[in-house]
């Protein structure tokens, strides 16, 4: 099954991407979490997307487009997979529609995590991601048994730098402007599932199972 993870930066994608993973088994695809990694590794992609990210601006489409075709023609992707964070635009929506026909298959599914804009703030500026294995907490909302420690693999819990309260504002504004087209292009094709993301972390994946086990059948 092939899937989309919609919904503003803080709606609950990655969370629920750590879930969905360990549950289906799709190889994760967070365009978010590849441009990280280039950064990390100082290669020409993470140099090129950095000053995007630190302003809290979208990745230019093109660049972004080509490191998901590239992605999606591995082999592990064959069975299926599921993006989060991608796509963003309505351009990136469409070059995935090619990539799609190219690759023979479809998006069977976009799951759109829907929260109230004005609750994202608080989301993301107390976001902590281990530094070791990825996983995401909230200092509030889904707090480390041991603070600043993961209960995964005990690796060193830190902020993002892009979830600073500066760069949270621009980065919610600049994908709030792009998801309403995004949503409607998804709706007219039929694949669009809303899900209420206010609600606790386990509620969200168990309405995410329910659908998942409806385009199953
Ligand atoms: P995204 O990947 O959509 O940007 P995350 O999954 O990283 O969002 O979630 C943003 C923050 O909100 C994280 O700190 C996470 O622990 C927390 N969070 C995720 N889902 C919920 C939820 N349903 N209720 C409260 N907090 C949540
Ligand atoms: P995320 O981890 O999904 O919150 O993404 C972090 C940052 O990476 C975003 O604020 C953008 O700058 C960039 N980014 C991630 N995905 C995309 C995308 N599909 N298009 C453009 N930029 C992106």
């Amino acid at each position: 099954m092939n899937l989309i993870l919609m919904g503003l930066p803080g709606a609950g994608k990655g969370t629920q991407a750590e879930r969905i993973v360990a549950e289906y088994g799709f190889p994760h695809i967070s365009t978010g979490d590849m441009f990280r990694q280039a950064i990390k590794e100082g290669t020409a992609l993470g140099k090129q997307a950095k000053a995007f990210i630190d302003k809290g601006d979208l990745v230019p489409d093109e660049v972004t487009i080509g490191i998901v075709r590239e992605r999606l023609g591995k082999e592990d992707c064959n069975s299926g997979f599921l993006l989060d964070g991608f796509p963003r635009t309505v351009q990136q929506a469409e070059a995935l529609e090619e990539i799609m026909e190219d690759e023979g298959g479809k998006i069977d599914a976009v799951l759109y995590i829907d929260v109230d804009p004005d609750k994202l703030l608080k989301r993301l500026t107390g976001r902590r991601i281990c530094s070791n294995c990825g996983a995401t907490y909230h200092l509030e909302f889904n707090p480390p048994k041991q603070a600043g420690i993961c209960d995964k693999c005990g690796g060193e819990l830190k902020q993002r730098s892009d979830d600073s309260e500066a760069t949270v504002h621009e980065r919610l504004e600049v994908n709030m402007k792009q998801q309403q087209p995004l949503v409607h292009f998804y709706s007219e094709k039929g694949t669009l599932k809303k899900i209420n993301g206010d609600q606790p972390i386990d509620q969200v994946f168990r309405d995410v199972k329910a659908i998942l086990g409806a385009v199953f059948d």
